[in-house]
């Protein structure tokens, strides 16, 4: 625990972006579901076999037999986290020119397909934009707008990219029956499907809670299914999976997986590892097992929703409904009188921690960055305050702190003030980037 006092010198510091702070200044930490997940007994079990041959090391056939067992693609390519999946299906699959169309994008999924020279098109449902809209799968692709760009861009789609669930607009789910006529649509004009396998698992678990027929469907029968309408997924084993690192690309296409192990030896490793250590991939194997099984997913976002909706019966404006990973704070709700270029969900993040101690992220205008044609600054929609829960970490009284928290700094809130960025860097700004006060001070 901190005082008030340290806590506004460490956010000095940490240029009031909640990335640099020191972990050791932050009492709950909700920055991101991202490698922060506690490990179960069996999969610290597992670390101790690990198997450090160079290759074809004992873990990676287990890590490839889970993912053939619970997702179902045939081909597995180790990376070091998702962002290398990313990178190596982007090279491999991409042209410059290309248009990739998407169900919102994802920082670093679109960073890698514009550095491989496509084009990123936005075609979610417009309800996903909309904090307030109650649609049950936000996540789920307009399939007026998915059939324009496919029919406008001949030839030049080289997949549409799904996440599941989508991370930008709050973890919202997208549901089987659109998966199902995306898959449709999509061979209808030749192109693949990838699927953004990182919260696979949670998304199944919303189909089963909300769309009919699916009622009692086993989570794991689910996630099978979702799979086996794409050709391949990029995983980031720090999410779902339940590790602290790794992830893999899958695919069934044997020439595409050919392609990637030979991409893989330049950039993660050799393909038996791919920048894992054995002992990782054991860890990821045993925890794709525990992902999919129904009492914990239910746990794990049962915990979620237990914030969401204490934060919402307190009127505090929040992303409805309550994602997957995280509750999501509407920071243009929040501070109505912070604009957008003064960066409210930034500033907003920086109260709490200022407040309480609890880490937070940004997802607004920082984290969308710079368009790279104009240059000009995107301005998504959606400007949020991310309260992102670990797996398996925290208890109900951590939660009730942090809503506690909340609602004192929404008590305060017309004294907030917007930011000023002072240091940009190049790609995926949001992480290093740093503010200063408009007026001296925050608050
Ligand atoms: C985290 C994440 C990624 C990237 O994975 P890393 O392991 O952080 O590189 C890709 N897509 C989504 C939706 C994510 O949340």
């Amino acid at each position: 625990m901190t005082t008030r006092e340290q806590r506004e010198a460490a956010l000095k510091e940490a240029g009031y972006n909640t990335f640099l702070l020191r972990s050791r200044d932050v009492y709950i930490d909700l920055l991101t579901d991202s490698g922060t997940s506690a490990m179960s007994d069996r999969q610290w079990a597992g670390l101790m076999l690990g198997d450090e041959a160079y290759a074809g090391s004992e873990n990676f056939y287990h890590l490839e037999e889970a993912v053939r067992r619970f997702y179902g693609y045939r081909h597995v390519i180790p990376t070091h986290q998702g962002r290398g999946a990313e990178h190596i299906l982007s090279r491999i699959l991409i042209r410059p020119g290309d248009v990739v169309p998407g169900n919102m994008y994802f920082t670093t999924t679109r960073l890698h397909q514009e550095l491989a020279g496509a084009t990123f098109t936005d075609v979610i449902i417009d309800e996903a934009h909309d904090p307030a809209s109650e649609h049950p799968f936000k996540g789920d692709v307009d399939l007026e707008k998915l059939e324009r760009v496919l029919k406008e861009n001949p030839g030049r789609v080289p997949y549409v990219s799904v996440a599941a669930t989508v991370n930008m607009a709050g973890g919202q789910p997208i549901s089987l029956a659109n998966l199902r006529e995306v898959r449709a649509l999509a061979s209808r004009y030749g192109t693949r499907v990838i699927l953004d396998a990182t919260r696979v698992a949670e998304n199944a678990w919303f189909i089963q809670q909300r769309e009919p027929g699916q009622q009692g469907r086993p989570v794991a029968d689910i996630v099978r299914e979702l799979c086996s309408l794409t050709d391949g997924c990029t995983m980031s084993a720090k999410k779902d999976p339940l590790a602290n690192i790794g992830g893999f690309l899958a695919v069934n296409d044997d020439e595409i997986a050919e392609q990637a192990r030979n991409l893989v030896v330049v950039y993660e490793g050799l393909h038996t590892y791919g920048g894992m250590a054995g002992r990782d991939m054991e860890a990821v194997a045993i925890g794709i097992e525990e992902s999919v099984q129904d009492d914990h997913i239910r746990a794990r976002v049962g915990q979620v929703l237990y914030l969401g909706e204490k934060l919402r019966r307190w009127g505090i404006p929040i992303v409805v409904p309550v994602g997957g990973h995280g509750v999501f704070l509407d920071a243009k709700r929040f501070l109505p009188h912070v604009p957008q270029e003064h960066y409210p969900a930034q500033a907003l993040a920086a109260a709490l921690y200022l407040d309480s101690g609890v880490r937070a992220m940004e997802r607004g205008i920082v984290s969308a960055g710079r368009d790279p044609q104009t240059g000009e600054e995107r301005k998504p929609r959606l400007e949020l305050v991310r309260l992102t829960i670990p797996r398996r970490v925290y208890t109900q009284a951590h939660m009730d702190v942090t809503a506690e928290s909340v609602y004192c700094v929404f008590e305060e809130r017309e004294k907030i003030r917007g930011l000023r960025m002072v240091f940009e860097p190049k790609f995926l700004r949001f992480f290093q980037a740093r503010f200063e006060p408009i007026g001296g001070r925050l608050m």
